[in-house]
C-alpha cells in the first residue's frame, strides 16, 4: 500500500485499508463460496447474514434502542430530503428547519413541496459560517418535525450541542454520523448517506423511530413509503448489497478500534491539531466560528485565491490529495473522517508551516 496518498475528499471518503483489502478478496469470492460478494442472491443466507450483522452492529455502536427501525435505502441521502416530508407532512402541515448550509437548503426546497415550511434560523448571510444555539430560534408550535444538518460539510460547521425540543427531532447526519457519541432517542429520524464517514456510496441508512412509520398519507408511492422497508427488513426489493456489505467491514473495524468513545477522541485530536495550527498563525483563517467548529471538515483560506491554488497544486504533488474547497465558498477544506489516519493531519501541518514560510505576504 505505498502507493496511496493521504485523500482529504469530502465524500466518497478515505475508508480504511484493512477494510478494502477484505472488499477486493470478498468481490471476488466470498467466504469460500466460489461466488463473488457481488454476484450473489440478496435473499441468499449468506448475504441475509451481512444484512443482519450490518445492522446489529450499527445498533450497538450507536447503542439504537429497539423501538427503532434500521433502514438501508438507495438514492442518496438526498433522496431523504423529499421522502421525510412526503411521509410525515401533508396538506395544511408544517414543519421547521434550520438552515445552515447547502444541504439544508436543498431539504427546505423540497419540504415545500409537501406542506409548509418554516425556516426557524439562516446563517446564509454570513455564508454559513456558524450553527444556531438553543436560544436562536423558536419552533413553531403547531410544527411536525424539527430538522438541522449535524455537520456541514461544505462550510465545516457542526452543531456542538443538539436541539432541545418538544417536535420529533429529524437530523441529516451524512458528514459526522459514528464521529462522536449521541443519544438517538432524542431523535424521531437519522439519516446518512455511507460514502463520508461509513462506507461507499450507494447506501444512505435510516434510523427512524416506530411511531413515525404509520403516519404517511396513503397516496404515497410503495417505494418511498418508509414502513415498505421497515415491515421487509430493508428487503422489498434488491438493497445496495455491495454498500450494505463494506458498512459492515468498516463498523467492525470501528468495534475494533473502542467504539465510538474511543473515535471520537480520536477525531478531537486529530480536528484539535489542525485548529491549534490555524489559530496560531494570522496566514490561515479558518471559515467557520470557533464555537461552531467541525472535527470532520475543516474549511480554511490563505490571503489570496492564487496562493490558495498554488497551495493546493503543491500539497497533491506531496501525497495530500482532495485539500480544494467546494466551489460555493472556494478556498482550501480538510476533510478528516473517521478513517483518516492523524499522520495525514500532522503531515498537512508541517506542510502548512512550510508553505507559509516560503510565501509570506
Ligand atoms: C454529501 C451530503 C449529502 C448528499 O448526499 P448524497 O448521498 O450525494 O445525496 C447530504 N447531506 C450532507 C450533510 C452531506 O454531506
Amino acid at each position: 500500500m505505498v502507493d496511496r496518498v493521504y485523500n482529504f475528499s469530502p465524500g466518497p471518503a478515505t475508508l480504511p485499508v484493512e477494510v478494502l483489502v477484505q472488499a477486493a478478496k470478498d468481490v471476488v469470492n466470498f467466504k469460500e463460496t466460489g461466488i463473488g460478494l457481488i454476484e450473489m442472491s440478496h435473499r441468499s443466507k449468506e448475504f441475509m447474514a451481512v444484512t443482519d450483522n450490518t445492522e446489529s452492529l450499527l445498533r450497538e455502536l450507536m447503542d439504537i434502542p429497539d423501538n427503532y427501525k434500521v433502514l438501508f435505502l438507495q438514492g442518496g441521502a438526498s433522496s431523504q430530503f423529499y421522502m421525510i416530508p412526503m411521509n410525515l407532512l401533508g396538506d395544511g402541515k408544517k414543519a421547521t428547519y434550520l438552515n445552515t448550509g447547502t444541504w439544508s437548503k436543498k431539504a427546505i426546497k423540497e419540504a415545500k413541496l409537501f406542506g409548509t415550511v418554516d425556516v426557524a434560523y439562516s446563517s446564509e448571510e454570513q455564508t454559513f459560517n456558524r450553527v444556531p444555539g438553543q436560544s436562536e430560534y423558536t419552533v413553531a408550535p403547531d410544527s411536525e418535525y424539527l430538522y438541522f444538518v449535524s455537520n456541514n460539510t461544505i462550510y465545516g460547521t457542526q452543531f456542538p450541542d443538539f436541539p432541545e425540543t418538544e417536535k420529533v427531532l429529524i437530523s441529516d447526519m451524512s458528514s459526522d454520523i459514528l464521529s462522536r457519541k449521541i443519544d438517538v432517542s432524542r431523535f424521531g429520524l437519522i439519516f446518512a448517506g455511507a460514502q463520508k464517514n461509513m462506507g461507499p456510496a450507494g447506501v444512505t441508512v435510516v434510523i427512524i423511530r416506530e411511531d413515525l412509520l404509520d403516519r404517511t398519507p396513503e397516496n404515497t408511492p410503495t417505494m418511498l413509503t418508509y414502513k415498505t422497508h421497515a415491515d421487509k427488513g430493508s428487503m422489498f426489493n434488491t438493497p445496495p448489497c455491495f454498500a450494505i456489505y463494506v458498512v459492515g467491514e468498516v463498523l467492525k473495524w470501528l468495534k475494533k478500534l473502542g467504539g465510538v468513545e474511543a473515535i471520537e477522541a480520536i477525531n478531537r485530536e486529530k480536528a484539535g491539531i489542525l485548529y491549534d495550527y490555524i489559530d496560531s498563525t494570522e496566514y490561515y483563517r479558518g471559515h467557520a466560528e470557533k464555537e461552531s467548529r467541525s472535527m470532520m471538515n475543516i474549511s480554511f483560506n490563505l490571503p489570496t485565491p492564487e496562493l490558495e491554488a498554488q497551495f493546493i497544486a503543491e500539497a497533491t504533488e506531496i501525497g495530500l490529495n482532495g485539500l480544494k474547497g467546494h466551489r460555493s465558498i472556494g478556498g482550501c477544506r480538510a476533510s478528516i473522517y473517521n478513517a483518516f489516519p492523524r499522520d495525514g493531519v500532522v503531515k498537512l501541518v508541517a506542510f502548512m508551516k512550510e508553505f507559509e514560510g516560503r510565501n509570506k505576504v
